[in-house]
């Protein structure tokens, strides 16, 4: 089977969050399955990892945005048993931000991603790829379906091709204004309520999740959610509602390799489950050391790597880390909201058991997580999370709120749910985390019940492979 993966970022190569880190590891899962051969398309940014192996393909073409034609060139890499094509086009994308520069989003991210889609299927039939199954994700691939189902409805390259588009996250939509709609070319008569319309302007999200084969999410549970309350599925229930069982949630994994405390490069040592006390307590020490936290026996480091958005609920844990400040050590890193990011800094500018790294890290990311005893993850909303799965293989314990992928991933085995998500109700259950850290066997438990936990892509891939499947014997 032929696949196409379009996504905006994809772990090694480009990265902001768990989309990354979800797309680089299922195509490469995809990939090493019999028969398939798998490519995947990223756009060219200016600040992408192995950009110094990556091979121009000969020639250039074009692809229109409203009444102009832009060009699109294409570099490669071997990546494992994936190909990965690079769509190049300066103006859009060599920039120091992949979607924002200084927290503000770029002004044409519509037009730069309308870009991208088009210039996706263009490639396809440059690279000449005849894909059975065109796998997009998020927002910023959501109109391929929408293309394909009109503007390309007649061309005999895609006659068998289908579309899976996964949500990662359904308080993304590229919701834009009616001139974005007239940049995309694709015609008046889907500019409606059963189409691409949404509240007066364009909703890409939208498009896909009407126009996809199927759509599926990164949870059980949120897909559940997100039937339920037009509140999380952020005004789209209908639209999910309305795809019946073309609609489903597929728990995301995380890749072994990468995170593996075993071998992982940036730690001073590695450890596993069998054996871990020593090698997370030699981690610990080195993580206190760089973040400038003083040594301590009885302490027990609480670990926060997040974006900072409403999403992640971490304004609401400002008043629980003040509170505990004398009975556990913090270190959050994280970037994003101006507000909670400021409290977090005169927390730590105050208070020595705090430290905070205001950036995207990925290095810190992997120190944290193995030098942390705890996880704190309170979100709002959750469609599925990595976080927690990654510090649970580092043997960080995680307390998490019960939404989303945090309850398809948490149990009382291997983690805490806090009673409420709110200021209080994540203090008490924090408050009775650190109670239980004293209880040193009931800890073990935990820690190696988190360590022995399968968060592998081994089930999720096949998952995917079968609805690939069945879009391919669809009629
Ligand atoms: P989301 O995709 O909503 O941001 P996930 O839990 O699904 O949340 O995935 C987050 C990914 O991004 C994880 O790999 C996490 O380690 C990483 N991450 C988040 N913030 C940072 C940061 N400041 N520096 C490095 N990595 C980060």
């Amino acid at each position: 089977m032929n696949i196409a993966f379009a996504s905006s970022e994809a772990f090694p190569f480009c990265k902001t969050g768990g989309l990354a880190d979800a797309v680089g590891a299922l195509s490469q899962e995809i990939a090493r399955k019999e028969n398939n051969r798998v490519v995947l398309f990223l756009p060219h940014y200016r600040n992408i990892s192995n950009a110094n192996s990556l091979k121009a393909i000969k020639g250039s073409f074009v692809v229109p945005i409203e009444d102009r034609l832009e060009s699109v060139s294409l570099s490669f890499v071997n990546w494992g048993s994936v190909i990965v094509f690079f769509v190049k086009n300066a103006k859009y994308f060599d920039r120091e931000g992949f979607y924002n520069q200084n927290n503000k989003d770029f002004e044409d991210n519509d037009e730069r991603f309308i870009f991208f889609n088009r210039a996706v299927l263009e490639s396809l039939k440059y690279i000449g790829f005849k894909p059975h199954i065109i796998h997009c994700n998020d927002w910023q691939t959501a109109l391929i379906p929408a293309y394909l189902k009109t503007t390309y409805k007649t061309d005999a390259f895609f006659a068998r091709s289908k579309t899976l588009l996964t949500v990662h996250n359904l308080a993304y939509q590229g919701h834009y204004s009616y001139k974005s709609f007239i940049k995309s070319g694709l015609g008046e008569k889907h500019y409606t309520t059963s189409g691409l319309e949404f509240y007066g302007g364009m909703n890409f999200l939208k498009g896909g999740l009407v126009y996809a084969d199927k759509v599926n999410t990164v949870s059980p549970t949120y897909a559940k959610e997100t039937l339920k309350s037009n509140e999380t599925a952020h005004g789209l229930k209908d639209v999910l509602k309305h795809r019946g069982k073309d609609y489903s949630g597929i728990i995301n994994g995380i890749d072994f390799e990468v995170w593996d405390p075993a071998m992982d490069s940036y730690l001073p040592v590695g450890y596993d489950d069998e054996n871990y006390k020593k090698g997370k307590n030699i981690c610990k020490n080195f993580l206190r050391k760089e973040v400038g936290l003083s040594e301590s026996k009885t302490l027990p480091l609480v670990g926060i790597v997040s974006r900072i958005t409403y999403q992640k609920g971490l304004d609401l844990a400002v008043h629980a880390i003040e509170q505990l400040k004398d009975k556990a050590q913090f270190v959050i890193l994280g970037s994003g909201e101006k507000a909670t990011q400021q409290k977090f800094k005169e927390l730590a500018d105050e208070y020595e058991n705090i430290a905070v790294v205001q950036k995207l890290d990925e290095p810190m990311a992997h120190k944290i997580y193995a030098g942390s005893d705890i996880f704190l993850m309170p979100s709002r909303f959750e469609p599925c999370g990595l976080s927690q799965m990654i510090a649970m293989r580092y043997g960080s314990v995680p307390v998490v709120s019960k939404v989303g992928g945090l309850a398809d991933t948490i149990n009382k085995k291997n983690g805490f749910f806090v009673d409420s998500v709110d200021k209080e109700g994540i203090l008490k259950t924090l408050r009775e985390v650190v109670v239980t850290y004293g209880d040193k066997d009931k800890w073990d438990k935990l820690v190696v019940n988190c360590m022995q936990g399968d968060f592998s892509w081994d089930k999720s891939s096949s998952d995917y492979q079968k609805l690939y499947d069945e879009l391919i014997s669809k009629k």
